[in-house]
């Protein structure tokens, strides 16, 4: 079934007319990237959030088409073959996750940015599709310490599930010089602010 959604080496890319900016925060999880996506989001009313796709099963507090649309396996592939995504991963074994153009359009229509929250290789996928269009913000912390403590002081974590992530925090981390700005989150209330001020300068320039 998965090998169905395997990617062709080119996938074909039909560009969306070019209004409004994206905005890409990506980041190893434990970075605190959902925190300041969160805080931009109340604090800037000119940005949209753009709901994502995906195939995993929707936790408790989760809305169908808030936090995410929730496809199945077969929805999704439909998607893929009808060109849908602007970029999907499977961002773990078996979950898909993907944007829809429909959802770029649909926020800029509203006379909005697009705010993303994705994992690094969706972000790097939206800069290279969206290119001097969209910032891209890659949030990260001062060290592995730091992260490993974050995430273990979430209680989410298996031990299992949080070496996972720290060896995934390494082989991410790699990537970060192709963003477009770095964005060390040692302090949270500086960093809401650093990304403020990215926000800010690139939306007014
Ligand atoms: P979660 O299942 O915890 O909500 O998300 C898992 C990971 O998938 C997070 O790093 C999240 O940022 C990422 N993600 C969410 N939406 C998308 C998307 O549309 N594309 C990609 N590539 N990753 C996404």
């Amino acid at each position: 079934m998965i090998a169905v959604l395997e990617k062709p080496e080119t996938r074909p890319i039909t560009p969306l007319s070019p209004s409004g900016k994206i905005l890409i925060f990506s980041a190893p999880s434990g970075s605190g990237k959902t925190t300041i996506v969160r805080h931009l989001l109340q604090n800037n009313p000119n940005l949209g959030f753009s709901v994502s796709a995906c195939t995993r099963a929707r936790r408790a507090h989760e809305q169908d088409g808030k936090d995410y649309y929730f496809l199945t396996l077969e929805e999704f592939r439909t998607k893929i073959a009808q060109q849908a995504f602007v970029e999907w991963e499977e961002v773990y074994a078996n979950s898909f996750y993907g944007t829809l153009k429909s959802e770029i359009e649909r926020i800029w229509a509203q006379g909005k940015h697009v705010i993303f929250d994705v994992e690094v290789h969706g972000g790097l996928n939206l800069k290279k599709y969206f290119g001097d269009q969209a910032l891209a913000v890659f949030v990260t912390v001062p060290s592995l310490e730091i992260l490993e403590a974050r995430l273990r002081s979430r209680q989410t974590e298996s031990e299992e599930s949080l070496q996972k992530r720290i060896a995934k925090f390494q082989y991410e981390l790699t990537f970060r010089d192709k963003f477009d700005a770095i964005l060390l989150n040692e302090n949270l209330e500086e960093a809401l602010l650093k990304a403020q001020e990215l926000v800010s300068e690139f939306v007014n320039k």
